[in-house]
């Protein structure tokens, strides 16, 4: 297949460096006037952008990764100077959403589907038909499908769209896409409603390729979370409101292909087809379980959802970085590494590096995706052989890429270059400790945070995977809190009293965060985790006389600004019986259903019992004191990521007709299931915010 981007007005070159200039030419809606040049920074925000580019370089924030940083590596780096602020900052922050969010009514039935299909949208006139449609919508539904194989930094592929009487499919891989932006005259319009789930990651990739944003964002799957569902999943709410049995395995599909296949198209609609109902039914609850007139937001259900979508919404792209020395960001070779310790002598850990920054650069050149041109375990293979000659490389490369075998010659020599180098270079643990010192301090730290996220406390690391050469670390390498982040990305709803709401943590940096790699984890479902959390017993709903709650008292209505005010929670009432952060993170958990409360009994039997286990030891080593420690880690699983570089491709497989393989995939099992499978339960850390695209289906 040729690659799109090739014929795009404005063909990638994944040179650009940071600061990321948000791609909109106009500004729709706008309270403030758009920003075309780069504003300064002042020094202290220079000093701690610096500092996250460098942690966050290279494929960007790692949400999940982030590691122990000293100042000294934070002087490091040079500043920048200037960067571009959200465009829709403003707009976003002083934004109120429609009394209709705020009130209860019929949810409004889905049209069938059988009856109904969506109207493809690939030509600037179907746009504008579309755009004119959409703006009469109160609210609209939207989704996108996402290529990065064949693709440095990613393709937007699709846009779905729904009214609630129309769907339609945008082809985003047009030469004219970015005027695509003309959406913005209903993205950005605040009357508007835009309903997503697990929106994170399109927020991300809309103005990343398109320079869209959205004011008014209403995020579902924080709705789950807010209600206590036991999934986040759209798949489950498919399932919940609308028994639909969503065809997962289409998620994956190479979503370039043109035309679309039919199942393909019909898996895009019913991505956004139902979605509006689905709100419609989440509202009503999350109204009928909230007390709207409490204090501070105190149980605010709906308050909360609506707070965590404009704090998504208000998220910015930045350019990945790659960081050849210290190996930051969820691209670098820091994370490679650390996940898996390899016993490397110092050649051995030059050529890992080496090798994999002449990843990066063939990615970047090639417009390809960094597994694409060689899956990570090649790396691991070639760094421990150290293949000095064409042939021996070929051999250990496989299943050799084609990048592989076109830059054989120039690899082998860079493998030669960087193991001569190694001999006069640092050892993999002087590094490894430069970036993350596993000190007592550190562990004594690690130990003190654990209390406070149990019972997500450090697997054993037992599970690293051993090869020979691999072996689990002496200490654990990571710690699940992050100093930086705060409770940011992972317990924001279910730890108030540590609560930094993303805007509190950024608001003197007004950062961009660049995405996470998309590994399979990233995607994964946090309810797998979220069963272990313990669950407190009470009254399911606090409404019971059935009245539609009216806010139409605007002051009630949600504004962004308001959310800087420190937030105390009644939750503290059961706090003495469970250690810290337990108590804090039960509040708003519920389970529906008969067979999942046993299951979820079970769970927070066993979750109380690792809480117990993780504040003994937490006691053990309390040796508080910290020497410039300004970033933890809060990363877990031994889990690699989810190698779809490798993985077969479930379009256009190797000589079999559709029809065949529409019979065998009727039986087969899910062939990406295993990515979504996440068997012990990956730390919850990594869910809330990496895994904020939710896809799940
Ligand atoms: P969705 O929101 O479920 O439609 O997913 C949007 C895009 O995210 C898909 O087109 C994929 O590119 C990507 N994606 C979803 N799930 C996964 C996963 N488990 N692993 C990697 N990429 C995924
Ligand atoms: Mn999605
Ligand atoms: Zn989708």
């Amino acid at each position: 297949m040729d690659k799109p981007q090739l014929m795009f007005e404005n063909v990638p070159t994944n040179q650009e460096q940071p600061p990321f200039k948000p791609l909109l030419l106009t500004k729709p809606h706008a309270s403030a006037p758009l920003v075309t040049a780069p504003v300064a920074l002042d020094e202290d925000s220079q000093s701690q952008y610096a500092a996250y580019l460098s942690i966050f370089s290279c494929h960007g924030l790692e949400h999940k990764h982030i590691s122990l940083r000293t100042k000294r590596q934070k002087a490091l780096r040079p500043n920048p100077i200037t960067r571009y602020p959200h465009p829709y900052q403003l707009e976003i922050e002083q934004y109120r959403y429609p009394t209709s969010v705020h009130t209860v009514a019929d949810p409004i039935p889905y049209h069938p589907f059988d009856t109904t299909t969506a109207i493809f949208v690939d030509t600037e006139e179907l746009l504008e038909e579309m755009i004119a449609e959409l703006k009469q919508a109160k609210e609209i539904a939207v989704d996108l499908e996402h290529h990065d194989q064949r693709s440095y930094i990613g393709l937007v592929s699709l846009m779905q769209i729904s009214t609630r009487d129309q769907d339609w499919i945008v082809d985003t891989l047009k030469p004219w896409r970015r005027k695509l932006q003309a959406l913005n005259a209903v993205f950005a319009d605040p009357s508007i409603v835009k309903v997503l789930h697990g929106a994170y990651m399109d927020i991300m990739w809309l103005q990343r390729d398109l320079g869209l944003y959205m004011v008014g964002l209403f995020d579902t799957h924080y709705a789950c979370r807010a209600l206590g569902y036991v999934k986040g999943s759209l798949a489950f709410l498919l399932k919940k409101f609308a028994n639909v049995d969503a065809q997962k395995q289409y998620q994956m599909a190479d979503w370039r292909v043109r035309p679309l296949p039919q199942e393909l198209f019909d898996y895009a609609r019913s991505d956004t087809h139902y979605l509006l109902y689905i709100f419609d039914c989440m509202r009503n609850e999350l109204i009928q379980r909230s007390n709207p007139s409490a204090p501070d937001h105190e149980g605010d259900k709906l308050w909360d959802v609506l707070q965590k979508s404009s704090e998504t919404a208000l998220q910015r792209y930045e350019h990945p970085v790659y960081d050849p020395e210290l190996g930051q960001g969820s691209s670098g070779w820091y994370k490679m590494l650390s996940r898996t310790p390899a016993i490397y002598n110092k050649e051995q850990f030059s050529v890992f590096r080496a090798v994999h920054q002449w990843r990066d650069g063939v990615g970047r050149e090639q417009d390809d995706s960094v597994h694409y041109v060689m899956p990570n375990h090649q790396i691991f293979s070639i760094a421990r052989e150290m293949p000095t000659n064409r042939a021996a490389l070929l051999g250990m490369a496989q299943p050799t890429t084609q990048a592989v075998r076109l830059h054989a010659d120039e690899l082998v020599s860079i493998i030669i270059r960087a193991k001569d180098a190694g001999k006069d270079g640092p050892e993999v643990m002087a590094i490894l400790d430069k970036v993350e010192p596993r000190s007592a301090t550190a562990v004594a730290k690690q130990d003190a945070s654990s209390r406070s996220v149990a019972p997500y406390v450090q697997k054993p690391t037992a599970a690293v995977p051993t090869n020979g050469l691999m072996g689990p670390p002496a200490l654990p390498l990571r710690i699940p809190t992050s100093a930086f982040w705060g409770d940011a990305f992972e317990s924001s709803v279910h730890a108030p009293d540590q609560q930094k709401s993303l805007s509190t943590a950024f608001a003197p940096l007004e950062l961009s965060v660049p995405l996470p790699a998309l590994t399979a984890e990233v995607f994964a479902d946090p309810a797998d985790v979220e069963i272990y959390m313990p669950v407190r017993e009470k009254p399911a709903t606090p409404q019971t006389n059935g009245t539609p709650t009216q806010t139409t008292d605007n002051d009630d209505v949600f504004v962004l600004k308001d959310l800087g005010k420190k937030r105390k929670r009644a939750t503290r009432d059961n706090a003495d019986a469970q250690p810290d952060g337990v108590a804090a993170q039960n509040d708003e958990v519920a389970i529906d259903g008969g067979a999942e409360q046993a299951i979820a009994k079970a769970e927070r039997k066993k979750a109380k019992k690792e809480a117990r286990r993780a504040e003994k030891l937490a006691a053990q080593g309390a040796v508080a004191s910290s020497d410039g420690v300004e970033l933890a880690e809060v990363d877990g699983g031994a889990e690699e990521p989810f190698d779809y570089a490798n993985a077969p491709s479930i379009l256009n497989p190797p000589r079999e007709d559709r029809k065949q393989m529409r019979e065998r995939k009727k039986k087969e099992v899910n062939p990406y299931a295993k990515s979504l499978d996440t068997p012990k339960g990956l730390p919850r850390v990594q869910m809330e915010r990496a895994g904020r695209t939710m896809t799940y289906k």
